[in-house]
């Protein structure tokens, strides 16, 4: 049985599932992976979303899902881009 904190729609296994399939692929929606758990992402709670969100994060400009230490910190306004985009630019 999975063990789900109080607030979570996500264990920490599926986190990391989810972290360890999703980077380096390109234009893999969240969804399809939520949706072989038979979850959706309007079904995460903000703190799945917080975690997803500070382990790997999608590119705004190619799409690729990278590890949030890839990112660059200059944003292109309120997106956030990979290195590669950046060095692009
Ligand atoms: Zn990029």
């Amino acid at each position: 049985m999975a063990f789900h904190e109080e607030g979570r729609r996500l264990t920490q296994d599926q986190v990391h599932e989810l972290h360890a399939h999703l980077c380096g692929t390109c234009g893999t929606s969240l969804d399809t992976m939520l949706n072989d758990w038979g979850l959706e992402e309007d079904d995460l709670t903000h703190d799945d979303l917080q975690e997803i969100d500070a382990l790997m994060m999608i590119c705004a400009a190619c799409g690729w899902w990278c590890d949030t230490d890839e990112f660059c910190d200059s944003h292109d306004g309120n997106e956030l881009i990979c290195h590669q985009c950046a060095e692009d630019e």
